[in-house]
């Protein structure tokens, strides 16, 4: 039989569309996702790829393995602990059990005592407040440049913004922080140079038309050399403007191991009257934007008509809840992690591959702490088992550096050693 004839024998649309197993996915698929299937199915077929008599089964497989995210889960094996290509910071099992809780209908704005609404994430604010009581009040929006953003707009639209030009970063993907603040409509007081700013360049730019101060962490590179700057403890001797510090990375305390990397704790203490961060950075959490600081300070921000249009959902209040009351987060582990059992569980990896174990330095990456270096260990592979990494089940990022491949253990769950194994035995078989 010649492929044309073979053709005919392709089962019909309507047919397909029939069959039982088509007929029970219709629970979890929607329509056109089911034709999209039977269609792609049909295409094979016309070309040859699979026979007519194998049509139906393909599309039943297809819709039975189909799962409701194509977003695929990946194990991260490159050491970088915060990693924005993966999503930033992996959630606890904590969060993940907020997470479904909150899925449904919940009381996030409602008081279940009274039957009357209530102010929205009080759970999320009140466990802020508890984890950081050098606040005074807490804000959670959608994220950390939402949470700038209102900042510059509730306390200094129309008005100036005064920041060291030191500060001016780009925080990624082309987006620059004096373009985000201009859109806000305030107007930006550049201060001092790229290396040197002191604090009478403050002194001298604060006036009638200052709507605040902005200290703005330069979290994702280092100027060494000739440098100075300003800290808040000085900055809070000018009275009556207030100090906004974006922190970047959500320490709510300082941690030893990132000397640099500043806290909201340390940072109110020492004169800011509001913080922003970010929730999925060192926090550890869901995205989000966090607002920390003074009470009016925070309440003209939540008064604010933006704040309605940078509001975070309920999933992210409910996550965010757990992951600062809850353990220590994954993120805070993986930083954490003790390099010496790093190195056993690499070794574990290694020998059962016949492979080496190199030392290999982490990072905390999402543009925090640029030069620290997380002293750990990893499998070095062939420079070709990435790709398959990368494409296999589970799938795994592996860091690609100096023609090898490198397995760092650092922010997989110890849990998915075994997976993980798996994964390199089948990336070295090919
Ligand atoms: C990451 C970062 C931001 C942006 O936060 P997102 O949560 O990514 O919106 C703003 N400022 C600084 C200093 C940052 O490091």
């Amino acid at each position: 039989m010649t492929q044309t004839d073979r053709r005919r024998f392709i089962p019909r649309t309507d047919h397909l569309l029939s069959l039982p197993a088509v007929q029970s996915a219709r629970e979890h698929h929607g329509e056109h996702v089911i034709r999209s299937v039977i269609q792609a199915t049909q295409e094979r077929a016309r070309r040859g790829e699979i026979g007519p008599e194998e049509v139906s089964e393909v599309i039943a497989a297809a819709l039975q393995t189909r799962r409701a995210t194509t977003l695929r889960p990946v194990l991260n094996a490159t050491g970088v602990v915060v990693h924005t290509n993966l999503g930033r910071a992996p959630l606890s099992p904590n969060a993940v059990d907020a997470l479904v809780a909150a899925s449904g209908y919940v009381d996030v704005e409602l008081d279940l005592t009274t039957g009357a609404r209530s102010r929205r994430g009080v759970a999320a604010r009140e466990a802020l407040l508890a984890a950081c009581p050098a606040a005074e009040d807490a804000l959670v929006v959608n994220n950390g440049a939402a949470a700038l953003v209102l900042a510059t707009t509730a306390l200094a639209a129309g008005r100036e913004v005064v920041v060291s030009r030191g500060e001016l970063i780009e925080i990624g993907a082309g987006f620059r922080l004096p373009d985000l603040i201009a859109s806000t409509g305030a107007r930006l007081r550049e201060v001092g140079t790229t290396n040197r700013t002191h604090f009478r360049d403050y002194a001298d730019a604060v006036g009638p038309e200052t709507g605040c101060l902005l200290k703005v962490h330069p979290s994702n590179f280092r100027v060494d050399g000739f440098t100075a700057s300003v800290s808040l403890d000085e900055l809070r001797q000018i009275r009556g403007v207030p100090i906004v510090a974006d922190l970047g990375s959500g320490l709510l305390a300082p941690d030893p191991l990132l000397p640099d990397e500043p806290d909201a704790a340390t940072a109110l203490t020492s004169g800011a009257d509001v913080v922003t961060a970010s929730g999925d950075k060192l926090l550890g959490g869901p995205q989000a934007g966090i607002v920390l600081g003074r009470t009016d300070v925070v309440g003209r921000m939540a008064r604010h008509p933006l704040a309605r249009a940078v509001r975070t959902d309920k999933l992210a209040l409910a996550a965010l809840e757990a992951t600062v009351a809850g353990g220590p987060a994954p993120v805070v582990q993986a930083l954490h992690a003790d390099p010496d059992r790093l190195r056993v569980r690499a070794e574990r990896i290694a020998d059962a591959v016949g492979a080496s174990v190199v030392p290999h330095d982490g990072r905390v990456g999402g543009g925090g702490a640029p030069g620290v270096p997380l002293p750990g260990w990893a499998v070095r592979l062939p420079e070709e088992a990435a790709r398959r990494l990368r494409l296999g089940d589970p799938a795994v990022l592996p860091r690609v550096h100096d023609g090898a491949c490198l397995i760092d253990v650092r922010c997989v769950p110890e849990a998915d050693d075994d997976r993980l194994l798996r994964a390199v035995e089948a990336a070295l078989k090919h």
